[in-house]
């Protein structure tokens, strides 16, 4: 999910990779490595955690001479944060070493035969098995052995590979994640992006899925790896704008992140559901006793801000399909209340940082009363993750902008993956199981959809910048998402004030507030509750309020008491808000632009809140 960069030519390998890394650093990591094969052709390799600079202080003590290598930052989604767990990892003889970006999925059953073999594991990741699967299978040719490996690995990955028993070459290969192949005259670059290579050359080849590229000093062949036939790819010239490049083209990272929520949502759930079993697999929680587990008759979601209203959509879909009592509960508020808890009584904290203080302090509270403690967090080896028994990761990738957007998204995803998980063990059919699952898989083309009307949602930003004030109306699963339409709204663009309301509570006083210089959002897809919602309109409408509407595809008489419409495709109304919100994260995002704040850091705002 972070960054990978590699070298091969006539310069010290060392000092482009650690130019080029820190080019890099813009994707978030937590710690990072490389490793450099020297003319006499032994390997080294440095690694450590945390920022660059402490990388760049380790290789000034050693041997790093050499004019090949790889690099990477890690962004931990397999084993803590740690040197040991930091990139390249080898095999057991030290002559393989490999960078990984993304997810081994089936890293563990691979692993177990490994061990059996007699391979020596020294971390914790997904990443090793293909250092050691490469030393297993290994003929002479690195890139036939890979090419084999990748045909028994499932998951999405970048790679990278030097060895010294095929010296010469860099071996790439790529799913899902990106890599680029940079060519420059007698030398040639590996990156993730190739803002990595500014400066260097503007000459890339775009890697795609299923390909496999040995770069040479002076060569680069792309071959298939279903077949090992070559493929012709076109070399592009590209404009190396570094900073537009980072942001991928967006001008913020806000922008590229909600872009990014269709790759999140593939990402939360890559190799966790089985359709045709109606079944959710969740490593993190295999861990657990599943009668521990089945057993509890009550869950607590415990969170803070963005989160909590992600905690909210669960308590709903919890209820609804896994037949579980769910409370959510704000982590500053529980920390300080005699909450009732008892060993039947699971606790889930959510937290995209997993290092939210007051969540944390909510977390040693239940847990010291004797609660199953659960966690959903997208940072790997953070506290949360740690204090709790067991959990599931988010896999969103690094959130750089300070208002969450993808990372809410997922928690959502999560929830939906942990509804089935629990609810198939309840009372949930395989029948309702499976078509769930087949919602869930349709979504990151529902999401692409929505965000197609993002044109539309700007103009609408820039039609409204002149109100002061907005109401976000939703009701059952929406109701959160009004929330966070309007939560979303107060951050990014702050000169607005705006409330979140359940539908139903309008007339029990925000609609006093209600003239035409107050306009309302309604998220009313087609749904349960739609009925219900249209009298809520009819009745801002009555106050000669304005009204935007985000609604399913198809619901045209919408438009008769509606100002402006936002459309969204058709899903189970569960899985609603995971559509509804995008809509409401842009119309934020473009209304900070109107204001023209750096809609990234919003004033008075810090990503992770580790204080109370
Ligand atoms: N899954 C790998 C790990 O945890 C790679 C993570 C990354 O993409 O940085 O080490």
């Amino acid at each position: 999910m972070c960054g990978i960069a590699g070298y091969i030519g006539k310069r010290q390998a060392s000092e482009f990779l650690l130019d080029a890394l820190k080019k890099l650093e813009y994707r978030g990591y937590d710690s990072s490595g490389m490793a450099v094969l020297s003319e006499e052709n032994t390997l080294n390799c440095v690694r450590s955690i945390g920022r660059i600079n402490a990388l760049e202080e380790k290789l000034k003590g050693m041997k790093s001479n050499g004019s090949i290598g790889i690099a990477h930052t890690r962004w931990a989604t397999h084993g803590y944060p740690s040197e040991a767990n930091a990139h390249p990892h080898s095999d057991c003889s030290g002559n393989i070493f490999v960078v990984h970006n993304g997810i081994i999925e089936n890293y563990k059953i691979l692993k177990e035969d490994l061990i059996k073999n007699g391979h020596k594991f020294q971390s914790n990741t997904d990443t090793e098995v293909i250092a050691h699967l490469i030393e297993e299978r290994f003929k002479g040719s690195l890139e036939q052995t890979l090419a084999d490996v990748l045909k028994c690995i499932e998951g999405a990955y970048a790679l990278a590979v030097i060895s010294k028993n095929d010296p010469g070459k860099i071996v790439v290969a790529k799913k899902s994640s990106p890599l680029v192949i940079c060519i420059g005259k007698n030398e040639n670059f590996i990156a993730s992006d190739s803002s990595a290579v500014a400066g260097y050359t503007d000459k890339v080849i775009y890697l795609d899925d299923g390909e496999l590229g040995i770069v040479t000093k002076d060569d680069c062949k792309i071959v298939s790896i279903a077949n090992n036939n070559k493929v012709h790819k076109e070399c592009c010239s590209v404009d190396l704008d570094v900073s537009e490049i980072r942001k991928n083209g967006y001008e913020h990272f806000l922008l590229k992140e909600i872009f990014e929520i269709p790759e999140v949502v593939k990402n939360s759930t890559r190799g966790r559901m089985i359709l045709d079993q109606g079944l959710v697999k969740l490593g993190g929680l295999e861990v657990l006793d599943q009668d521990k587990l089945r057993n509890i008759n009550r869950i607590i979601i415990i969170a803070c801000g963005t989160a909590s209203l992600a905690g909210f959509v669960g308590e709903y879909m919890l209820e609804e399909y896994a037949g579980i009592p769910v409370e959510v509960e704000l982590g500053s508020e529980f920390r300080y209340r005699k909450p009732i808890i008892d060993s039947k009584t699971a606790v889930i904290a959510i937290s995209q940082s997993g290092e939210t203080a007051d969540t944390i302090a909510s977390l040693l509270e239940a847990k010291r009363k004797g609660a199953l403690t659960l966690g959903i967090v997208n940072t790997v080896g953070s506290t949360i993750s740690r204090e709790t028994e067991a959990g599931v990761y988010n896999h969103a990738g690094p959130e750089l902008s300070v208002a969450s957007t993808k990372a809410f998204v997922s928690q959502i995803i999560v929830l939906a993956l942990f509804t089935i998980y629990l609810g198939r063990t309840r009372d949930m059919s395989l029948v309702m199981g499976k078509r769930i699952i087949e919602e869930i898989d349709k979504l990151p083309c529902l999401i692409e959809e929505t965000l197609k009307n993002h044109e539309q949602i700007k103009s609408l930003a820039a039609k409204y910048s002149k109100y002061k004030n907005f109401l976000f109306l939703g009701r059952k699963y929406n109701y959160p998402i009004a929330r966070e339409g309007a939560l979303k709204l107060k951050e990014i663009a702050y000169h607005i004030h705006a409330e979140g309301y359940a539908g139903g509570e309008m007339k029990h006083g925000p609609i006093a507030m209600i003239d035409e210089n107050f306009p309302s959002v309604f998220v009313v897809p087609n749904d349960s509750v739609y009925e219900k919602m249209w009298s809520n309109m009819e009745e801002i409408k009555a106050r000669r309020g304005k009204i935007i509407a985000i609604t399913t595809k198809g619901n045209k008489n919408i438009e008769d008491i509606a100002d402006d419409v936002i459309y969204i495709p058709k899903t189970l109304e569960m899985l609603t808000p995971v559509l509804t919100t995008t809509p409401l994260h842009l119309f934020a995002a473009y209304m900070g632009m109107e204001f023209g704040f750096d809609i990234d850091k919003p004033r008075n705002l810090a990503k992770s809140v580790t204080v109370e």
